[in-house]
């Protein structure tokens, strides 16, 4: 079996209290000796006295796939040069003959945004909303 990655997203898990629905459940400090071991949770509006029980500590992380993705310069190049034609093809009928853009043309861009995000600029480009590209550099 080879080794596999993932891109992976960090989500922040929190309990709203379902009593008051303003407090967050927070762990009491108490642990229960169960197999598995419980964690005593109490709202944390002064004001509410609810209290739940978990097998876990709220808030928690969790990992789920991420919805953006990391794809090569030559990609990321292909990619902008599809979006640009695609679009001068849609203005064509009002500017009249648009040249063509290949991905060698693109190159240039992607080496100012490169330096973008090296410079902490920028990490991610929205192409038309639907294609999200975290560059990686
Ligand atoms: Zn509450």
């Amino acid at each position: 079996m080879a080794e596999v990655r993932e891109y992976v997203e960090p989500i922040r898990l929190d309990f709203k209290c379902p009593e008051c629905e303003t407090g967050y459940l927070r762990p009491t400090g108490i642990v229960l000796s169960t197999f598995p071991p419980m964690y005593p949770h109490k709202c944390n509006n002064h004001d509410c006295t609810f209290g739940q029980t978990f097998n876990d500590i709220y808030p928690k992380i969790v990992f789920d796939k991420r919805i953006s993705y990391v794809i090569n310069e030559d990609e990321i190049a292909e990619r902008l040069a599809a979006f640009i034609n695609y679009n001068n093809k849609q203005a064509r009928a009002t500017l009249g003959d648009l040249p063509e853009v290949t991905k060698e043309d693109l190159i240039g861009y992607y080496q100012q945004i490169k330096k973008k995000i090296e410079n902490g600029e920028e990490n991610l480009i929205e192409l038309d909303g639907q294609i999200q590209i975290n560059f990686q550099v």
